[in-house]
C-alpha cells in the first residue's frame, strides 16, 4: 500500500489521494487508514461548491511525499492506507448522504481502519460520528472551526445542515462528557447563549486569541492529555483558518488561525488514540492558486501522521 512513484503517477494520468492504491468497498487486510471523499454540499447556508473538493484535493495531493520531518516518521510506510473513492449517493438527498456515509464509515471501522473523510460540507460529520461511536463508544472530539456548529432548527427551520452536526452529536451521546474541544471559534454569534450546548457538555471553547496566548503546539498537547486514552475524532473545518490563508471556503470569518498554527495544533496531538478525521468546507470554485485544496491535503497528511506515531502514546485518561 505504498505510494506510487512520481513517474508512475504521471504515466497513469490519474490522481488517487497521495498516489495511494484505490480500494473501493471493504479495505484490504492490514489497512490502517481509508481516505474517503464525500461530495456533498446541500448543507451549506451560504456559498455552495464543497461537493467538488474531493476531485481537486486528490489532484494536488499527488505532490505530498511520505517523510514527516517533525515527527520523524515515514507516514505512508508506517500507515498502510488506501484511497477508498467517494461515498456515492444522489447529490440532492441529505438522507441518502447520511446513510451512505454511516455505511462506509461502519465498514471501515469494522475492518479495524480509521476513516479520513474529505468533504463536502460539515454536515457529513454526523453520520461518521454515529458510526464511530457505535464502533468505539463515545468519542473525544477535537473540532477545529470558526463556528460552533451546535445551532438548532430555530435559525433555518431545518435541523440538519452544516451549522448543526455537533448539536446532534451531543444530544445523541456520541461525544464523551468533558471531551469536546472546539478550537478557532470566533464571532459574531447569534446570541450569548450560542455556546450553551457545548458548555453544558463540559466542552472547551478556544478562540484564536487564546491559541495565540497559549501557543498552538502547547494547546494541542494539553488537549491530547485531556483526551487520554479515549478514541478521538478530529473534525477540521478549514474556515478555522483566516481567509488570508483559506480563500476557498463558503462561510469565511476574519481573524482566524494561521496555517502554521493549524499544523502545530495537530502535531501537538501526537500520541492521541485517533479514531478518524475529516477535513471539510473546501470550496474549489472560490479558491485561489489551489491554496485551500493544498492545505486540505496537508491537513489529511498531518492526520495520517498522527496514526503513524500513535504508538508513542503516553498513558492518560482511560478509554
Ligand atoms: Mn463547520
Ligand atoms: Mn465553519
Amino acid at each position: 500500500m505504498a505510494q506510487d512513484p512520481a513517474l508512475t503517477y504521471l504515466r497513469h494520468g490519474q490522481s488517487p489521494l497521495f498516489r495511494l492504491p484505490v480500494s473501493i468497498g471493504a479495505p484490504p487486510p492490514g489497512t490502517r487508514a481509508v481516505l474517503l471523499g464525500v461530495p456533498f454540499d446541500l448543507g451549506t447556508t451560504y456559498q455552495p461548491g464543497a461537493r467538488l473538493a474531493p476531485w481537486h484535493v486528490r489532484r494536488v495531493s499527488a505532490l505530498l511525499q511520505g517523510w514527516h520531518p517533525v515527527h520523524g516518521v515515514d507516514v505512508f510506510a508506517e500507515v498502510p492506507a488506501v484511497d477508498g473513492g467517494n461515498a456515492a449517493f444522489p447529490p440532492f438527498d441529505p438522507g441518502a448522504m447520511r446513510e451512505a456515509v454511516q455505511g462506509e464509515v461502519s465498514r471501515i471501522a469494522a475492518a479495524g481502519a480509521a476513516p479520513f473523510l474529505l468533504g463536502g460540507d460539515h454536515s457529513i460529520v454526523l453520520p461518521a460520528l454515529r458510526a464511530l461511536a457505535k464502533a468505539h463508544g463515545p468519542l473525544a472530539v477535537v473540532h477545529v472551526d470558526a463556528h460552533l456548529d451546535t445551532s438548532g432548527p430555530e435559525t433555518w427551520g431545518e435541523a440538519f445542515h452544516h451549522g448543526t452536526p455537533f448539536r446532534h452529536a451531543l444530544a445523541e451521546g456520541l461525544v464523551a462528557r468533558d471531551a469536546l474541544f472546539q478550537v478557532g471559534i470566533r464571532g459574531p454569534w447569534g446570541a450569548s447563549t450560542d455556546a450553551d450546548p457545548s458548555r453544558k457538555h463540559g466542552g472547551v471553547i478556544v478562540s484564536p486569541e487564546l491559541v495565540d496566548a497559549e501557543g498552538a503546539g502547547a494547546l494541542g498537547r494539553r488537549i491530547r492529555e485531556a483526551c487520554g486514552g479515549l478514541p478521538t475524532y478530529v473534525s477540521f473545518d478549514v474556515d478555522a483558518l483566516d481567509p488570508a490563508f483559506v480563500p476557498g471556503t463558503g462561510t469565511p470569518v476574519p481573524g482566524g488561525l494561521t496555517t502554521r498554527e493549524a499544523f502545530a495544533l495537530l502535531r501537538g496531538l501526537a500520541g492521541v488514540r485517533l479514531a478518524g478525521m475529516d477535513v471539510v468546507e473546501v470550496c474549489p470554485a472560490l479558491d485561489h492558486g489551489e491554496a485551500t485544496s493544498t492545505l486540505a491535503a496537508h491537513l489529511l497528511y498531518e492526520g495520517l501522521a498522527l496514526l503513524a506515531v500513535e504508538g508513542r502514546r503516553r498513558p492518560g485518561r482511560a478509554g
